[in-house]
Formats: C-alpha cells, structure tokens, sequence
C-alpha cells in the first residue's frame, strides 16, 4: 500500500507539518491533476512534486536545466532513502544503460533530466513504456521568452501534455514577473491547471541599499562586521571587476573565489564545488552565477553595481537565506552605475517594443534604489503583491534616510549644465559649480558663466550624489556617444523654471571608524580626528588595492600635512610635502573626495 503525504513527510523528510500551501499541491497532484506553483525560493518546493511522486504510482519525471546541480540532489534524495537517478550528458553510456533500466523496471522514484535529453526520440519511446507518476517541470520560467533565463527547448515541453495526457503536470518557479508567470501557463498547457500563488516576500532578508563612498572599503565593512564567517555571493558587473574583488578580499583573509563566463567551466565547476561544500567561502560573481543555486546557507548577497531590473535584484538577492534564518542583501552603487546602466539601454540594438520594456525596468530600479519608504512594500508592490507600509527589517525601515529641499541645488546644477552648452560630462560641471581654476575651464571661459562657483556651498561628493539622482530621476541624460556628456531632458524645464521642488536623499558621508586600537599619536585637535582616521581608511584602502605597505601611499607627515591643509583641488594637494606627480595623478582624488565629505561645521559636531 502506498503511504499517505502526511506519512511520507514524517517518515521520509522528518517534518511534522507541512508549510503553506504544500498540502493543498501535493493533493492537487496525487487525485491526478496538474498544478503551476509560484512560491519563492526557499519556500519548499521540492516536496511539492517528490511526496506525490512516491505517493501516486510510478516514477516522478523532474524536468531542471540545471545538469550541474543534477548529482547533487539524487544525492540529496538517496540520503533520504528515495531511489533518485538522473540521464544527462555527463553520464557514461554504460551509467546511461543502467538508469534506463531501472527507469524501465519500475525500481525508480525520482527521475532527473535535462529538457534537450527528455526531448529525444529514444527518451520519450522509453518513458512511454515506463509507468509514469508525475512530470515535474522546475524553473518553469525558462519557457518565457522575455526573461532572462530563457531556454528554446523548454518550449517543446508542450509536447508532454499530448503524449501524457493521463499523468499531471506541475510547473515550479520562484519568478516573480508577471509576464513569465502568464507565459508558463500557456506555453506549458496549463490553462486549466489549478494556481499556486504565494507570496513572495522573504522577511528574514534585510535589504540595505546605500550610495558607494568608500569604494571596496564599503563592501569589506559590511562583510567584516556583519558576515566575518559567513559564506555570500558579491555580485559585479564586469568580469574584470569579478577578478579583482575576488582577489582583494582573498588579500583580506577571506577565501573568495571568482566566477565568470570568461573562466574556464573546469574553474567554474570547481569554484561553484567549493562555494557549496566549504564552509565560510564568497563567490564574487557576473550574474552567469546562481540560477539553481541549492545552498541553503548563503548569509548575504552583496552587489557591487546595480542589477538591470528589479526582477534580477529579487532573483539574486534572493539566494541568500533560502533557510530562512537571517540574511543580508546588501547593494551599493554611484553616479557611475547610473550612467553605464543608462547607456547600455540607449544603444541597446533590441527592437523598439524590447527597448520600451526594458527601459521601464531599469527605470523601476533606478527609483526603487533611490527610494526613501519602505524597500519590501516598494519590491512586493512591483510585483503586484501589497504589503504592509513598513516592514522593520530594511534599511529605511530601521533608519529613516534623510531627505533636503534640494530644488535650488538642482537649479544649480541644470542651470549650470545649460550655461555650459551641455557639452560636458558630470565631473567638469562639478568643477565649474565649485568654481575651480583648472586649465580647461579657463580655455572654455567657464569662469565667466553664471554658475561659476554658485555651488561652493556643497563639497564636490554631494553634487555627484545630487547629479546621480538626477540623473536617476530622469532630469539629465548623460550621452555614451558623446563622452559622457550630460543633456538636459524635458522633465528638468519645470525644476530649472522653478515651477516644481524637489526633495532628494542626503549624500552619505564617509563612514567612520573608530579607532579602537592605538590612539593616535599625533598632535592633533579631536575635530580633526574623524578626518584622520577617514584620510588614513583612504591610504590604507589604495595600498591593499595595489598591495603595498600603506607608508608607500604617503607617510604619516604627509598624510598630516593633508590634514591640516585641507587642499580642495589638485593645485592645493600638489603643493603638499610628499606629494610628487605621480600620487597627484594616482591618489589625489581620492583624498580630495574624503576631504570633500567633511565640512568644517560637520567636523565640529563630532566633538
Ligand atoms: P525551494 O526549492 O522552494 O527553494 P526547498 O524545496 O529547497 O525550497 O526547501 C527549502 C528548505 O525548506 C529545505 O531545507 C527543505 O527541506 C525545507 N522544507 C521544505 N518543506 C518543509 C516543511 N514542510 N517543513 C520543514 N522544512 C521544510
Ligand atoms: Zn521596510
């Protein structure tokens, strides 16, 4: 006699209960009707398809793109005592042989293959002759043309529902996009199936999004004070930047490993192996990393630029705590984020309809990254769900950020991007705003415009944080073609005509650390300490960057010098003892950013 769901979940799986709406699809399945299931991921889905597989007759089909992941999770199976195989391309003619026979005798449970192997003439002749309980379809989503993880041969899926049409079919996903979810149904023949729909919050993840001050800096922060043991996914945009984070924070004592389409699939089968067994290790990764990703453990997921759609910013941050203890999607991005993800839109060869879509979802995570309110209404409402106004457990929720009546401050800035024939990029209209004498400035005459040093009351780091988010707003265009030079768009004409304010985030100031350790032994005021200790987390970041003893960046007298000088520009900094033409061109911008931070009256508060 077969045994009941509730039986198999005690005895096989060790749960007393099941959780959501797992009973009500196990159900649906073992009366012999289809089911599509929309939970999240760590929801438990799994269960969903393996109980009503050994509890209906036959062996359990499950349909995954995820070959590498496939021995894994017969492994998981045949831990639990289940008779769990898979047929895919990394199998031995021979191991291929002994699968098709016990798929044959009936001595299987769970049976895993690839869309493109299930497809095969040979294949679907076998299953026809197999007794068959279920046909599993995971990651239902790769059916959808428009999302990103789409698969041409999921498509012939369709063909399961006409040669099986007595064994129900269960389609899973954790997709949280509207159009994939409605694509599934009908490309997969389930129209009629019965829905699933869960909500698709995950509140044990904290999201925390902040602007970049500190470059690295701020990402080994947060991993040093939040996750020093923990394993965790860094997100980049490049594979270059993939490369170097990994290597940084190796430098640091961490073991992180880089991921990447451009590795070698021995290195990545093997990083991906470690990440999963090892304990404590970070993969720094493109997005070619995580789809499938079983590890329940993963304590943060951290990007280092912004994703492209709030869709892949769920899907990714998503990986962590799939065990629902507590984890951290932590973000930072800049003005340079901003631009590329802009540009890369702007010539984007998709055709205009594609176009149109995909520029309203970067558009929706510009907004939602510059966001005041509450991150998890913000992220549950784009995908049409409501949730409660606040949510205690995001960063705006746990601190609310500080916003400004910003509208003189942006006239300033359009007004001076307008005097200055629009022809430059971000940088040189900051220049021009802080009324600094450089040689092309000077050429162009642009210490005649109007808005020539209007905007000395602002240090060069909040007029790029005020210049991101119009950019992000939609108030400016900065043009790829064209250098990066910025235009004015049609929504800047009421703010620059006065006829509408704007409110916008404040600009974060550098964090501070305090100094534990030693005191510092130089002769210097408390107000000048959050400087010092910011000015030295500045040298000793470039010396890790390039690994060399921070006295090598600049010597304590020199980096005391800077303090109490204070240069503004690269005139001043120049004129420092220690520094040569080579740190200017190397390091002065950096310290002339952290310098930037600190206004005199704001230093004067930390007394
Ligand atoms: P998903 O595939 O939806 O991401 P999983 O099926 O991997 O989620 O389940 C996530 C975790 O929750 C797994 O460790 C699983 O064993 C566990 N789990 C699933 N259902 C239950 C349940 N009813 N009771 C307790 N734990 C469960
Ligand atoms: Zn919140």
């Amino acid at each position: 006699m077969l045994e009941s769901a509730h039986s198999i979940l005690k005895n096989i799986y060790g749960y007393d209960e099941f959780r959501g709406q797992q009973q009500d699809i196990i159900n649906t399945l073992i009366d012999g009707n289809s089911a599509l299931v929309l939970m999240p991921t760590g929801g438990g889905k799994s269960l969903c398809y393996q109980i009503p597989a050994l509890a209906r007759p036959g062996v359990g089909v499950v349909v995954s793109p995820l070959i590498a992941l496939m021995q894994d999770q017969v492994d998981a199976l045949q831990a639990l005592g289940i008779e769990g195989a898979f047929i895919n391309s990394t199998l031995s003619a021979s191991e291929v042989a002994r699968t098709e026979k016990a798929l044959l005798d009936g001595s299987l449970d769970l049976l895993y293959v690839a869309p493109e192997r299930l497809l095969m003439p040979r294949m679907l002749d076998l299953l026809r002759q197999a007794s068959i309980s279920l046909f599993a379809i995971d990651e239902a989503h790769c059916v959808s043309q428009w999302g990103h993880d789409f698969r041409k041969e999921y498509l012939g899926l369709s063909v399961l529902a006409l040669e099986f049409p007595e064994v129900p079919r269960i389609a899973l996903t954790a997709t949280a996009d509207q159009r994939s979810r409605a694509e599934i149904a009908s490309q997969l023949g389930l129209q009629s199936a019965k829905k699933f729909v869960a909500s698709f919050d995950r509140p044990n993840i904290r999201y925390h999004i902040s602007e970049a001050v500190a470059g690295k800096n701020d990402l080994w922060r947060f991993i040093e004070e939040q996750h020093a043991q923990d394993s965790g996914i860094v997100y980049c945009l490049s594979r270059k930047k993939v490369e170097s984070t990994a290597e940084w924070l190796s430098q640091q004592g961490r073991t992180a490993l880089p991921y990447h389409a451009g590795l070698d699939s021995s290195v990545r089968a093997r990083h991906q192996k470690r990440f999963l067994r090892e304990e404590g290790v970070i993969i720094v990764a493109t997005i070619a990393f995580g789809m499938g990703i079983d590890k329940p453990d993963v304590r943060f997921v951290a990007h280092l630029n912004l994703p492209k759609s709030m869709e892949a910013y769920y899907q990714e941050t998503g990986r962590a705590g799939r065990d629902g203890l507590p984890a951290n999607a932590w973000m930072s991005y800049g003005l340079q984020d901003v631009i590329s993800l802009r540009n890369l839109m702007q010539s984007s060869d998709a055709d205009d309809q594609h176009r149109n879509v995909e520029f309203q979802k970067l558009e929706s995570m510009l907004g939602f990254a510059e966001l005041t309110a509450c991150r998890r209404h913000a992220l549950l409402g784009y995908f049409s769900e409501t949730a409660p106004a606040t949510c205690g457990n995001c960063d705006n929720c746990i601190s609310a950020p500080e916003t400004w009546d910003a509208t003189e401050s942006a006239r300033k800035a359009l007004s001076c991007v307008y005097r200055t024939q629009q022809r430059y990029g971000v940088n040189y209209v900051i220049d021009v705003l802080l009324g600094k004498e450089s040689e092309r400035i000077l050429q162009a005459g642009h210490q005649h415009v109007s808005t020539y040093g209007l905007g000395a009351d602002l240090s060069a780091t909040e007029w790029r944080s005020i210049f991101r988010q119009l950019i992000g707003l939609g108030l400016l265009r900065s043009e790829q073609e064209s250098y990066g030079v910025l235009k004015l768009t049609e929504q800047a004409r009421p703010v620059l005509r006065g006829e509408q304010s704007l409110h916008l985030r404040k600009a974060s100031k550098p964090a501070l650390r305090k100094s534990k350790k030693r005191a510092v032994a130089l002769d210097m005021n408390s107000a000048d300490k959050p400087l010092w200790e910011a000015l030295r987390d500045c040298r000793s970041r470039l010396a890790d960057e390039q690994s060399v003893p921070a006295y090598i960046v600049f010597s304590d007298a020199t980096l005391l010098a800077i303090l109490q000088q204070r240069p503004q520009s690269l005139t001043e900094f120049a004129a420092i003892s220690g520094v040569g033409k080579a740190k200017l061109q190397r390091y002065a911008d950096d310290f002339l950013d952290v310098i930037a931070g600190f206004e005199p009256n704001e230093v004067a508060a930390f007394e």
